[in-house]
Formats: C-alpha cells, structure tokens, sequence
C-alpha cells in the first residue's frame, strides 16, 4: 500500500450515540449532518442508502429490507446503539420525486409520514430496548413526524414538528 492521505482518526472502541438510516441523496447531507450536531449526535453509525428509511417500508424486496436490518442489528451489537433515526425526504428520487405527487408537498408529505411510521414500527418490532425516531427532511429544514397524527390527513405543518 502507498500511502495517499494523512489523518488522525479516533482509535479504539466507541458506543454510537445513534444509527442513522437515511438517503444518499446529495442535497439533504449537509441538512443531516448538522441536524445531528444539533441533537448532540457525535458518533453516528451512518446507513447511507437509495431511500432511507423505503429500505424498511417499501424495501424493493426482501433482500433490501433485511440487509438493512442487519446493518441496524450490527449497529447494535458492536457500537451498543440505542437509538435510530429512520430519515426520508423530499423529492426523493426513489420515490419518483415530488412529480410523483403531481408537486403536491402536502400529499407527499402525508405519504412519507406513512412510510416513516411503518419504518419506525418495523424497527421498533424487530429490536428491543431501541428508540426509533422518524424524520422527515424538506429543504427547509427536519421534521419529526408526530404520532398523534397516524391516520390523519394533515398539512405537513400539522402533522410535524420542525426542529430545524
Ligand atoms: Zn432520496
């Protein structure tokens, strides 16, 4: 091997202080990253995929859904993680963006409300002693979906909380 940079990274074990599964999706990273800062999240098992949290509830098939649960699972197991933030956004490309909801914010909204929930009671079902939390990420900012609202048609303004 050659070497080609030079950085000092931490050494030794860690407990993460969360897993995070969200999209890969380039326009939503800095939003995250930050948004983790801000929730004193320093040392994150990031699950960086096409989707986010679709992996979980509208996975493409099986494979896709307990690959990520795995990952999930070794988060656990190797970093003692008690925490996952399950994380969709706004004109997500797999879910054929915000054209798909004919540019409708709100109808997208509502369905990633869904999804997120679904996520969150897939997790929570599979694995004990976690704390799921649902987000969803808009271009303004990150919302936590409420669970009051489950099954209710509301305004994104409604329906979460915006903590950013
Ligand atoms: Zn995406």
């Amino acid at each position: 091997m050659r070497k080609v940079f030079h950085f000092d990274s931490p050494s030794g074990p860690y407990v993460a202080d969360a897993a995070v599964l969200c999209c890969f999706d380039h326009r939503i990273s800095t939003a995250v990253r930050k948004f983790l800062k801000k929730q004193g999240i320093e040392r994150a098992d990031m699950i960086i995929v096409a989707g986010g949290a679709k992996t979980l509830a509208s996975p493409r098939n099986d494979f896709e859904q307990d690959f990520i649960l795995e990952q999930v699972r070794m988060s656990i197991r190797l970093h003692q993680t008690k925490r996952v933030l399950v994380m969709s956004h706004s004109d997500c490309a797999t879910y054929g963006g915000l054209a798909h909801f004919n540019g409708d914010r709100d109808a997208e909204a509502e369905h990633h409300r869904v999804e997120l929930l679904r996520a969150r009671d897939l997790l929570t079902a599979s694995f004990e002693h976690i704390a799921v939390e649902p987000y969803f990420v808009k271009s303004d900012g990150v919302w936590l979906v409420n669970e009051a609202d489950h099954g209710q048609s509301h305004s994104v303004t409604d329906a979460g909380r915006k903590l950013a």
